[in-house]
């Protein structure tokens, strides 16, 4: 862990910091704040408590013009607690450049005391993205001399249908700005926010270097051809719950499975020849328990985002350090203990080097039994996914679907396990042993008045 000092930072920031007791950078500001201070526009990966927003901050604060009050950075966040909370965080870390200020827009407010608030001018403004609006419509926020947007907590604002104020209100911020995203994970709606209002944005993601010591990382010698029997032994020792064998390549991933299924372990396979349907299925039954791993490459795994992924085994060490902070940073979530394996082949040592360098660590590979129990039962999932051909759009709820099937008293609440809706499909999960039977109910009852079509996905 780095000090402050390390970083290129004002004297009376730095004293200020330590009046607040920060002494030490955490990881998300050891890896954003020198890129913050060049200008960059960079999208992270933090949760709250990360210590994200003194990292954002930090970076506007140093280079804001105190004398010209004028908005110069604006936080938009979305709930009104935390926009309480990242405006006092804020005015506590500026509290060394006293006419400095802070103001807090979210609604609940009168209008009218924002605006008075707003008339006396302020440096910085934080809030939710509605309010802010509001007061940019009526003219009373002016961003022309805005210089740096901040998208806090990005993936909750766009679940709450947020984007296309956050898209409106981009609108009014001068096109030459810096823009940065905070968020806890990347779907795929927050890429393509990122790829339409940021300037080639730096990645950065924390939760590895964050949760060091909750993940355990190992590394084995392995060769080639063994890496397969590796990857089964490992599971078949360590009996995680779910696992993620990370590939370089979709061939790669193809002879995992292959291998997989010759061993009777169950798997499915997530790489870039799927559509998009058949990505959004393999990840709804890998995530509802119908496959206790996953084979993936990188690119299709972008914005995987499944909390309590047991282990990551990489079967590939991949080409870039980044990855496999980002492939591991997928275990080990929310305080539990992640497992996090990867397979050395002779002659990639430096590769090993490199990921021990970039984490300040010392791993050696080692040595790893690569033989299969003859006896080995193999690894069968007690859930299965069945489909039908109804989902939101139809106005088929999870009720609906959890009422039919046990209704009659042929299957229990507890032989059902997840209910994912998608527009005109919606996928269950149920135990197994009572999959017959829910098929059978399925294809042969109403929902709600309609008849649907059933289908086992094994
Ligand atoms: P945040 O992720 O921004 O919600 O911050 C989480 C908490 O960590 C806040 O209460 C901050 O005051 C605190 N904090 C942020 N940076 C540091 C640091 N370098 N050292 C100690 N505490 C910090």
């Amino acid at each position: 862990m780095k000090p402050f000092s390390h970083l290129n930072l004002s004297r009376p920031l730095l004293e200020n910091l330590g009046k607040l007791g920060y002494e030490t950078m955490t990881p998300v500001q050891e890896w954003t704040i020198p890129l913050l201070l060049k200008g960059k526009d960079v999208l992270a990966r933090a949760k709250t408590g990360s210590g994200k927003t003194a990292a954002f901050a930090i970076g506007f604060l140093e280079t804001m013009d105190g004398e010209r009050y004028r908005v110069q950075a604006l936080v938009l966040c979305p709930t009104r607690e935390l926009s309480e909370q990242v405006a006092g965080e804020i005015r506590r870390l500026a509290a060394y450049r006293p006419n400095i200020k802070v103001l807090n827009i979210t609604g609940g407010v009168p209008l009218e005391r924002q605006e008075h608030s707003l008339s006396h001018q302020a440096h910085i403004v934080v809030g939710t993205p509605g309010r802010i609006l509001k007061l940019l419509k009526r003219g009373s926020l002016v961003l022309e001399e805005l210089k740096t947007l901040v998208l806090d907590e990005a993936d909750r604002m766009l679940d709450m249908g947020f984007i296309d104020s956050v898209r409106e209100i981009i609108g009014y911020a001068p096109a030459r700005r810096q823009t940065l995203c905070f968020s806890a994970t990347f779907p795929d709606d927050i890429r393509l926010l990122a790829g339409e209002i940021m300037k080639d944005p730096k990645e950065i993601t924390v939760d590895a270097l964050h949760t060091r010591g909750v993940i355990e990382q190992r590394f084995f010698l392995t060769e080639a051809e063994e890496r397969g029997r590796a990857v089964i032994n490992l599971i078949r020792t360590y009996k995680p719950e779910s696992t993620v064998v990370f590939c370089n390549t979709k061939d790669a991933c193809r002879r995992v499975q292959e291998e997989l299924e010759q061993y009777r372990m169950h798997s499915l396979a997530l790489h870039g020849d799927l559509e998009q349907k058949e990505r959004n299925e393999v990840l709804i039954r890998f995530s509802n328990g119908s496959s206790p791993i996953l084979v993936a490459t990188d690119v299709a795994a972008r914005g995987l985002d499944i909390s309590g992924l047991s282990a990551v085994i990489n079967y590939n060490l991949p080409f870039e350090t980044e990855t496999y902070i980002h492939r591991i940073g997928r275990t080990g979530r929310a305080g539990q203990a992640g497992l996090a394996f990867s397979l050395v082949k002779p002659g990639e040592q430096f590769r090993l080097d490199r990921i021990n360098e970039m984490t300040g660590s010392d791993y050696a590979a080692d040595p790893l039994d690569c033989t299969v129990p003859e006896d080995f039962p193999g690894l069968r999932p007690d859930m299965v996914t069945l489909s039908i051909n109804g989902g939101r759009k139809n106005k088929i709820s999870a009720g609906d679907i959890l009422g039919a099937l046990t209704r009659t008293g042929e299957l229990r609440g507890e032989d059902v396990g997840k209910i994912d809706r998608l527009d005109f499909i919606t996928f269950v999960a149920v135990k197994r042993a009572a999959s017959g039977k829910a098929l059978k109910i399925l294809s042969r009852d109403n929902i709600k008045g309609r008849s649907f079509k059933a289908l086992l996905h094994d």
